[in-house]
């Protein structure tokens, strides 16, 4: 592991403070280290107080900040003499420690400090880096792992033997560090869970994080226990796209709500899951309490889906039957699934978080098979994954949570993705929550957002094997598809009909209304396993109730469409799958609108172009964003019981009404 502290950069973070945000960042930096939020860091200052008396105030993690991009105001000001006080209580409830921490805030508006704050507080050094790092992990989870530490470190390390993070772990602390602290101390090992490191300064505190975790991956390596890549195997045949949505359907129900599954099929997570003793591995706990939180247990999964319903019940009632006081966990639904074939799915009910759940359990991967070559794997024991899934804190998460965003852990396709009115779908399904799959020809499509919720991908949908592929992928990345938004078309220029070719009039109908069928097509046995019911919007346009002189070929394919729509709606309504159409008109933001086709229209109806962009009855310019939203409020519960409908976003137009 090197050390990445430059004083170049480091200088041009001044005041302590500044020094904290930089070495948190060098930490956050490496994900062996810490993983998204995983880790905190400190720093102790003294601040001038309203009444201008100087305060000792621990500056620590705020949660919901990441160490890797953590800004000042990522750090929480605490009135440090608080924080020490709270040590000394025999007896301190979770929730009641979350109050106090804010309580002792000097800045309301701050984030709540991390859970391990009070730890923080009562370490007397100024500078203090907590990380969750792999080998140190892989380490103290082996068979031995108190004697291996020993070992390693000798008397240079103080060792908290594990308990739950919070103010059990802080109370602790506080008693037992004091005891064993010697000059030579330059960290502190917390069995099963991670290191803590101090120092006078930023560059000591992460200095001694880095050297000593080294240290234990060298150990490692010296026992041939570090490098665990597989060697390179035969990945077999991709799951088919409906396997998997099936699972999601399945899993979803389980969950109670719809959530987004991704496929992790490369070597690592391929091997780990072929693995002869995988039962043993992974039905242990999981590495750190961190890691309990956010990755739950691990179920296993057999390719029959009528045994893995099985399972997955059985897993299920195994929560709901243990004897305990608290109230079942609303949320007991596994968050990693293994099979010999499908390799590692990560469950999350939003893009982010199975991204996250698939990163950390990769780390996992890594750390139990570095215990295994070490000298054999010891997961938490039984009885501290129940403490920490049944933490207070978490549950008050279950109980308490935020707003919810319509679409969340719902997958939405969006075929003419890159721009217009395709371009704003995206944004509409975005932020009503739906991991969004934008399809378009052209190639910049991929890079529009960056993800996780979004997944671009370049796609020629006239080509049956291009729109295949990009299903696997979109199903891939996120489970199934519960949306579908046909936008894609093309609108040759103005032309009669004894001027139209052939060859243009067969291209638009092949963009246009060939394409949307194979799309349709497609998407159908993946619609039918939306766990809340399929829905598709499809954009068509005002030709279809009101042609236009010149336009033959684009009304014709846009009104097959509607009428393939009408269909769908008759075929579909049985699979729990809502069709509707909207008819916009005069969208000029979009790349049919070029120049030329705008002078041409407005001169077609005797206009000037400012006039013909709100030649309707509201006297109003339409733009992709109206059509968007529209679009997205078909897909949601406002029209739950309206199939086969016709909705104009046009500004009113006489012909239509
Ligand atoms: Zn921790």
């Amino acid at each position: 592991m090197r050390n990445l502290w430059s004083s170049a950069e480091a200088a041009a973070f001044p005041g302590d403070l500044g020094q904290r945000v930089y070495s948190s960042r060098l930490l956050g930096r490496d994900p062996s280290l810490v993983l998204h939020g995983g880790g905190n860091t400190s720093v102790k200052t003294v601040e001038r107080n309203v009444f201008g008396e100087e305060e000792r105030v621990l500056r620590v993690k705020g949660s919901g900040w990441d160490l890797a991009t953590i800004e000042a105001r990522g750090f929480s000001p605490c009135r440090l003499a608080h924080l020490t006080r709270l040590a000394a209580l025999e007896e301190l409830p979770d929730l009641r420690m979350a109050q106090e921490l804010r309580a002792c805030m000097t800045d309301p508006s701050a984030p709540t400090a991390s859970v391990e704050a009070i730890l923080h507080a009562v370490l007397p050094a100024r500078f203090v880096d907590h990380t969750h790092a792999d080998a140190l992990i892989s380490v103290t989870n082996t068979d031995g792992g108190l004697e291996r530490v020993r070992e390693i470190y000798g008397e240079r390390v103080v060792v908290i033997p594990y308990v739950m993070p919070g103010f059990k772990l802080a109370r602790l602390f506080a008693e037992l560090f004091p005891k064993h602290c010697t000059p030579a101390t330059e960290g502190i090992v917390l069995m099963n869970h991670g290191m803590i490191t101090f120092g006078s300064s930023a560059e000591e505190s992460y200095g001694r994080m880095i050297a000593l975790v080294t240290e234990a991956e060298e150990y490692l390596a010296r026992r041939g226990a570090w490098g665990v890549a597989p060697a390179p195997l035969e990945a077999g045949p991709r799951p088919g796209r409906q396997d998997i949505a099936a699972f999601r359907k399945a899993l979803s129900a389980g969950l109670g709500a719809a959530a987004l599954v991704s496929s992790n099929r490369d070597d690592t997570c391929l091997a780990f899951a072929r693995r002869p003793d995988l039962a043993r591995l992974s039905q242990q706990a999981p590495a750190t309490p961190d890691h309990v939180i956010r990755t739950k247990r691990v179920p296993l999964l057999g390719r029959d889906l009528a045994a893995f319903r099985d399972g997955y019940r059985r897993y299920f009632d195994a929560w709901a039957d243990r004897s305990s006081p608290r109230p079942a966990m609303v949320d007991a639904a596994p968050r990693v699934v293994l099979d010999p074939e499908w390799g590692m799915l990560a469950v999350g009910r939003t893009a982010q978080e199975a991204s996250i759940v698939g990163e950390i359990y990769r780390h996992t991967i890594d750390i139990v098979l570095r215990s295994e070559r070490l000298g054999g794997w010891r997961g938490l024991a039984e009885e501290h994954i129940f403490d920490v899934e049944y933490w207070d804190l978490e549950q008050a998460k279950v109980r308490r949570p935020g707003p919810r965003p319509v679409f969340q852990g719902e997958v939405a396709l969006v075929t003419g993705a890159a721009s217009g009115i395709g371009r704003a779908c995206v944004d509409s399904l975005l932020s009503r929550g739906a991991a969004v799959v934008g399809l378009d020809l052209n190639p910049d499509v991929a890079g529009i957002l960056p993800g996780p919720a979004y997944l671009g991908i370049e796609c020629d949908l006239t080509k049956e094997d291009q729109v295949g592929a990009a299903l696997d992928r979109a199903v891939a990345a996120f489970g199934g598809l519960d949306i579908l938004i046909l936008n894609a078309g093309i609108f040759p220029g103005g032309m009669k009909i004894g001027e139209l070719g052939t060859d243009l009039w067969r291209k638009v109908m092949g963009v246009n209304l060939d394409a949307s069928f194979v799309m349709l097509r497609e998407c159908h046995p993946l619609l039918r396993l939306a766990p809340l019911g399929g829905r598709v919007a499809v954009i068509g346009s005002k030709n279809v109730p009101a042609p236009g002189p010149g336009a033959a070929a684009y009304s014709a394919s846009k009104a097959a469409v509607n009428q393939l729509m009408r269909v769908a709606a008759l075929e579909w309504g049985p699979d729990n799958i809502r069709i509707n159409a909207l008819h916009p008109n005069m969208v000029f933001d979009t790349a049919l609108w070029t120049t030329e086709v705008l002078e041409s229209r407005a001169r077609h109806y005797g206009l000037s172009v400012e006039a013909y962009k709100t030649n309707n009855l509201l006297k109003v310019e339409v733009h992709s964003r109206d059509v968007a939203e529209l679009a997205a409020e078909l897909c949601g519960p406002l029209f739950a019981k309206t199939t086969g409908a016709q909705v104009p976003v046009d500004g009113g137009n006489e012909r239509v009404v």
